[in-house]
């Protein structure tokens, strides 16, 4: 059995290396077809950034929280790119580290070239000084065929990745200070007619972006993306193989360099729409521009705009897509009495500020505290209003009813010397009650009356009545 398997691989090999000289005799204009073993693949050099152990961040790369490196996440997606576009026609696959080696640019390119690849995608995640940025970002060579080549497949990638939820930061074009390519691998493929293209995943030193790509199956989840962004470009099948490999995406030609964006926005401005001192918080209106890109990030910050770091802006908020303002709230510390102002970015990290406006929540505080005690004031006030104004009334209705008893006391006088209009008010049962105590009243005084005159006059009475009965009264 064994020496079956060693006939067959021996016979295999004879096939491979014979097909490989035909190749090579045919020729074509395909870079580094004559490499293959056959003109109707395409050839993909995959590139896991860093890689190695030396002191600088090469090797590394980025690293997050002290203990995740870049170059092991960007080798996890890369063998997850490879194997997932292994699984198509047309195609062959290398990658320029396979283990954790360190590579030179010049290697990395030197090999892409030794295998005839027709492109070469360098595969990594980014990180930003300040832990600001996030999103999904691709450069490729800023000139000629380079640029034509890369920015189509770049936009393949980054189509597979906004459908994950990615946010597209851009495919982006970096200069040096000379003018050339800024990253290595891009240009020096570039010189060598390879266009490379660098494909950031996402910053996994922020939140926004750590959520979706901080876990190994997310690694892996990217590279099966960016596999099926590369097969989506040259037009791959898992099913069929074709005659030929034509890319689907075609770029045009820029005529010229295509320079990145290299003016920060513009007519950045703040406005402060309310101060809630209930929830601390502003509502704001941020305006800015950028004629020649896309604004993508803004943030605000409180405190003198020369104390103000970029760290003050953490969490930056994401710029809507064709917004020329956006609003929003903004917590602030309770009775906050300072200067707050914005940030805006644009997606190749320049920014320009807004001025600082002064706003003071203390003095608000201060006013409502006044408002309230002021409005506590009037309302007790008018509870004191309402009391005078109650007892007022009790004291008035008080007087009437005296009034009421005098006038009834007066018409009740009136009755009784004979009666006059008043008189005619009283009910008639206490009209017969009184004129009863009247009667009783008059005989009273009559009798009274008589006493009085029998007593002052008794001695002509009792001479009178002696007259009449005789001295027979002395017995009495
Ligand atoms: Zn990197």
């Amino acid at each position: 059995m064994k020496k079956f398997i060693w006939l067959l691989a021996l016979f295999l090999f004879i096939i491979v290396g014979a097909d490989k000289a035909g190749a090579t005799e045919i020729g074509t204009d395909e870079i580094g077809a004559e490499n293959n073993s056959s003109a109707n693949k395409v050839v993909v050099v995959i590139d896991p950034g860093h890689g190695g152990f030396s002191e600088d961040d090469r090797s590394f790369g980025a690293i997050y929280n002290d203990e995740l490196n870049e170059k092991d996440i960007d080798l996890a997606t890369a063998l997850a790119m490879k194997e997932e576009l292994e699984k198509y026609y047309n195609v062959k696959v290398y990658l320029t580290r396979e283990n954790d080696v360190q590579l030179s640019l010049e290697e990395r390119v030197n090999y892409a070239n030794s295998v005839g690849a027709d492109v070469m995608v360098s595969c990594h995640y980014n990180a930003s000084e300040d832990h600001l940025f996030y999103g999904a970002e691709i450069f490729t060579s800023a000139f000629g065929e380079c640029y034509m080549k890369g920015k189509a497949l770049a936009q393949c990638i980054m189509d597979k990745w906004v459908d994950d939820g990615l946010l597209n930061k851009g495919i982006k074009t970096r200069l040096g200070s000379s003018g050339e390519d800024y990253y290595g691998v891009i240009r020096r493929g570039c010189e060598t007619g390879l266009p490379v293209i660098i494909i950031e995943h996402g910053y996994l030193d922020n939140h926004f972006d750590y959520e979706k790509l901080g876990m190994p199956a997310d690694w892996e989840r990217m590279g099966r993306l960016d596999a099926a962004g590369i097969a989506n470009y040259y037009g791959l099948s898992k099913e069929q193989e074709y005659e030929a490999v034509i890319p689907t995406v075609f770029t045009e030609d820029p005529g010229g360099v295509v320079y990145p964006d290299e003016t920060p926005p513009t007519s950045v401005s703040l406005n402060i729409i309310e101060c809630n001192i209930e929830t601390s918080e502003v509502t704001y209106e941020v305006r800015g521009r950028d004629s020649d890109g896309k604004l993508m990030y803004y943030g605000l910050a409180l405190g003198e705009p020369e104390d103000i770091v970029p760290g003050d802006f953490a969490d930056l908020m994401l710029w809507e897509e064709g917004k020329s303002s956006m609003r929003g709230t903004f917590p602030v510390p309770t009775g906050y009495r300072g200067k707050i102002k914005a940030r805006v970015y644009n997606n190749y990290e320049l920014y320009s500020d807004s001025a600082a406006i002064e706003i003071d929540l203390a003095t608000l505080v201060q006013e409502r505290a006044e408002l309230l005690e002021q409005a506590a004031r009037e309302a007790e006030e008018e509870a004191r209003r309402k009391k005078e104004l109650a007892r007022q009334r009790a004291e008035a209705a008080k007087r009437e009813e005296e009034l009421e008893e005098q006038r009834k006391n007066v018409g009740d006088f009136f009755f009784f010397v004979g009666g006059d209009d008043k008189a005619e008010t009283v009910d008639p049962v206490a009209r017969k009650k009184s004129l009863y105590m009247e009667i009783i009243a008059l005989v009273i005084l009559l009798a009274v009356l008589i006493i009085i005159i029998v007593v002052r006059h008794r001695k002509a009475f009792l001479k009178y009545f002696k007259t009449i009965f005789g001295d027979d009264l002395d017995r009495y």
